[in-house]
């Protein structure tokens, strides 16, 4: 058994996985949250997975994914992992016959310096640290998470893993904003992009999948959740992304904006009195479906337009018309593609957004087969027809997985 830890920590809760590497599936996982001191009770659930439970070359388990949980005060982070010890420690598996090999971190932000998973040492603290001014709700609250795991587990490696890592490899010219050179230098302002560790993981599932060499494909992936970009890959490289200096740029998401016009913003300040924080709320936490259709869940939504709803409809409309400008522009800087895959909540489950995405495209000979899009199926999956040259599929994303992959291949030295 090979056990890596992947930790994804936020300001008040932390999320966690234990992956045995061997067989990659997932031992057991858990949420803590409310921690601090102003929610009285945190609230920890700890779930075993199946995986735990079976003997090597056993019989299947009957038990699967228990999950219990545990309400009490949790000051901080680092009570916050006593709270996870003490819960594999009575539910299991036990962490003493197999402790973590290593113990993979997600951190938002890299910035221009982290370009792939680094070993944590207290000069990269710093550096995620001096990013948190470029992340600042994220960077703070990963690295708590950080802290506060070091000390829990102080004889395994840990290893960072940036969300920004996998974009870059692009260009001047793709992550160049064309504003005063200087300004822009002073601030690091330029694209960074966001969502890298799915993009990476899916556009590698994707080739391995079709059996083709990672190398060989223009790929297109669509990372459709709450938060949503989309990424143009060229022999697994990311060479154009959506999101850009923060994850408010590009497509439209369940709360905010994407792409709109700065001006916007300065007519805003200007005409309606707003201040920086109003603007900042607007656009990233009451836009979107939420504030066009009134939730954030397409869900909801899809709810709303069957009731014949029209804010819900235009939506849904306006969401799509984005995904199709974004799917021309790439192709048109990828001069072709292979592969286009969609993933996350609504790339996995919403046949009617995928198909409009792509609905124009037939003449660049991308077709997408309606009975297959429309299949309650679950796994990786094709959905174009056998006629289409360019090959859609639906790819099931799994961060933690990806984490706990670039985690064991830095603490085993074999990072590509
Ligand atoms: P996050 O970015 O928070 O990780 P997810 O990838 O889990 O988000 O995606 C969440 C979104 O996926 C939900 O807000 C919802 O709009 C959408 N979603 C999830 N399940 C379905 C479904 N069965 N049908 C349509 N949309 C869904």
């Amino acid at each position: 058994m090979t056990p890596v830890l992947v930790i994804n920590s936020g300001s008040s809760s932390f999320k966690y996985q234990l992956i045995d590497m061997d067989t990659e599936s997932t031992l057991a996982s858990g949420l803590v949250e409310r921690i601090g001191g102003g929610f009285g009770e945190g609230v920890a659930r700890h779930t075993v997975h199946a995986a735990a439970l079976a003997a090597p070359d056993g019989p299947a388990p009957t038990v699967v994914d228990a999950t219990t949980t545990r309400e009490l005060p949790i000051p901080d982070h680092t009570a916050g992992f006593r709270v996870m010890l003490d819960a594999f420690s009575s539910d299991g598996p036990s962490l003493d016959e197999h402790p973590p090999i290593a113990v993979g971190h997600r951190v938002v932000h890299g910035g221009a310096r982290f370009f792939e998973p680094t070993v944590i040492t207290p000069l990269v603290e710093a550096a995620i640290d001096d990013l948190g001014v470029l992340a600042p709700l994220h960077n703070p609250a990963n690295l708590e998470g950080i802290r506060a795991a070091e000390r829990a587990f102080p004889d395994a490696p840990h290893v960072a893993v940036f969300d920004t890592a996998f974009h870059q490899t692009l260009a001047p010219e793709a992550y160049t904003y064309a504003i005063d050179a200087e300004v822009a230098a002073a601030h690091r302002i330029r694209r960074y992009g966001f969502h890298g560790t799915s993009h990476k993981f899916v556009s590698e599932e994707a080739a391995a999948f079709l059996g083709r060499p990672l190398e060989s494909l223009k790929q297109i992936v669509f990372h459709l959740g709450n938060g949503a970009s989309v990424t143009a890959i060229d022999g697994g490289r990311s060479v154009e992304t959506s999101m850009g200096f923060t994850p408010l740029e590009g497509l439209m998401m369940g709360t905010r904006s994407g792409d709109i016009d700065p001006a916007v913003l300065i007519h805003l300040a200007r005409r309606a009195g707003m201040t920086i924080d109003d603007l900042d709320d607007l656009l990233n936490k009451r836009s979107g479906f939420l504030g066009m259709a009134g939730s954030n869940d397409l869900r909801d939504v899809r709810a709303a337009i069957a009731q014949g709803d029209e804010r819900a409809i235009l939506a849904f409309e306006v969401y799509v018309h984005r995904l199709r400008a974004y799917a021309g522009a790439y192709l048109a800087q990828l001069g072709g593609v292979d592969v286009i895959s969609f993933t996350a909540g609504i790339g996995e489950n919403a046949p009617l957004v995928r198909s409009h995405a792509l609905q124009t495209l037939g003449f660049a000979g991308i077709e997408i087969d309606p009975e297959r899009n429309l299949a309650a199926a679950r796994g990786i999956r094709v959905i174009s027809t056998d006629a289409s040259a360019v090959t859609v599929l639906v790819v099931p994303t799994d961060e933690e997985l990806e984490i706990a992959r670039q985690t064991l291949s830095v603490a085993r030295g074999t990072v590509e």
